[in-house]
């Protein structure tokens, strides 16, 4: 193989506005782990969020932080015990690492783990990083088909899937989905896979508006930044044709689409909150959800959906290419950290190349 350089350059974000590429050892696997040449590294709204802010909530860099955690990779060392993967195999990696143990973990819930390890959320190291090692039991090989980008893309593509179940969506189904960032779109591309029928998708950009539209939307609908509340919820009736949707699914989550997901979706729908853009308390018309028994549901991140996500991938019902929109390398990672952050040259997903 080729491990002889030893050559482990790392991203790693020392605080705020404080991202540095530095050499670290190159780790070795322990029991039921693989040692990991990364290929792909997909930057995401927290990555920049962290880099910007230092934290998310109660999240907070207080020590240098591997950045990264959408990511695919080759197994280049087995640890002890594993049977599952063999060097060579490509694999995407799900980042979140639960204990196994707890009563959400036993009851298929893992995301809800107390003892998660999720790559990048601190203090647990990403893994923008030559070599990094995994928990062979959250790899997925890839066929060989799949791109290793594809690998890279199962992490936000999981996120759609775990919505789209929750959220009930079948054949038949019209969805609204409030939002076209790279959450929104792997939304669509996973309610259109599932069978949704008519799928209305909002967002104020409209470069996000005419990918969606490529993806197979049956209407884009751009949403006016200065307009309030009520004259956008009206303006959505219009071009909803009054037709209101089965299943909303914010995927911007500030305090207007919230109140957009209410009042829109229809009576017995339900309302699925993805979207974690309002940072306080929000006022929602909850009298309206309840009165029309609108259902409303959260959603973190996923459990159980990775294995689903590439099977959507490797069968071709989805395809999240158009979504790639800029290519770094990992030597580059403050420029792509600038283009994800500014919007400058119209981004979706930025992806880093590490090999
Ligand atoms: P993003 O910021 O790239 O996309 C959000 C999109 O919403 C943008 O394109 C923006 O133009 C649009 N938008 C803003 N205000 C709007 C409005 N009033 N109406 C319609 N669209 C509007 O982010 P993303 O990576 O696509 O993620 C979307 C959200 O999902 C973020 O808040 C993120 O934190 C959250 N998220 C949640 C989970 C989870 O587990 N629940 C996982 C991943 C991401
Ligand atoms: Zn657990």
């Amino acid at each position: 193989n080729n491990m002889d350089d030893q050559d482990n350059l790392t991203s790693v974000l020392y605080g705020v506005r404080d991202l540095r590429l530095e050499q670290r050892p190159i780790p070795k696997p322990g029991y039921n782990e693989v040692l990991l040449k990364i290929q792909r590294v997909g930057i995401c709204g927290s990555d920049v969020h962290y880099l910007v802010h230092g934290s998310i909530g109660n999240y907070v860099v207080n020590e240098p932080m591997i950045i990264g955690h959408e990511a695919s990779g080759i197994v280049v060392k087995l640890g002890e015990g594993v049977t599952n993967l063999s060097i060579g195999d490509r694999v995407a990696i799900e980042p979140g690492v639960s204990c196994r143990m707890c009563t959400f973990c036993k009851n298929g819930k893992y995301n809800l783990c107390l003892d998660m390890k999720f790559c990048a959320t601190p203090p647990i190291d990403g893994n923008l990083t030559r070599y990094y090692v995994h928990a062979a039991d959250f790899c997925y090989k890839l066929p060989r088909h799949m791109t290793l980008e594809d690998g890279a893309m199962l992490e936000p593509l999981s996120v759609g899937v775990h919505a789209c179940k929750r959220g009930g969506v079948t054949v038949g189904s019209s969805v609204l989905i409030l939002g076209a960032g790279p959450i929104g779109l792997v939304t669509l591309a996973t309610a259109k896979a599932m069978g949704a029928s008519k799928i209305f998708i909002t967002d104020l950009t409209d470069y996000r508006l005419n990918v969606a539209k490529k993806m197979g939307a049956f209407k884009v609908i751009q949403i006016n930044k200065g307009e309030s509340d009520e004259q956008a919820i009206e303006n959505m009736r219009f071009e909803l044709n009054n037709e209101l949707p089965d299943v909303t699914i914010d995927c911007s989550g500030f305090q207007q689409t919230m109140k957009m997901g209410i009042e829109l979706t229809k009576s017995g729908g339900v309302l699925m909150i993805v979207g974690m853009g309002a940072s306080k308390n929000v006022e929602l018309p909850l009298f309206n959800a309840l009165a029309r028994e609108v259902d409303i549901k959260g959603v973190f991140r996923y459990a159980n959906d990775y294995q689903d996500a590439l099977s959507l991938i490797s069968s071709g019902k989805v395809n999240l290419s158009p979504l790639i929109t800029h290519h770094y390398t990992i030597e580059e990672s403050l420029e792509a950290f600038k283009t994800a952050e500014t919007g400058v040259g119209n981004p979706i997903k930025v992806m880093i190349h590490v090999d």
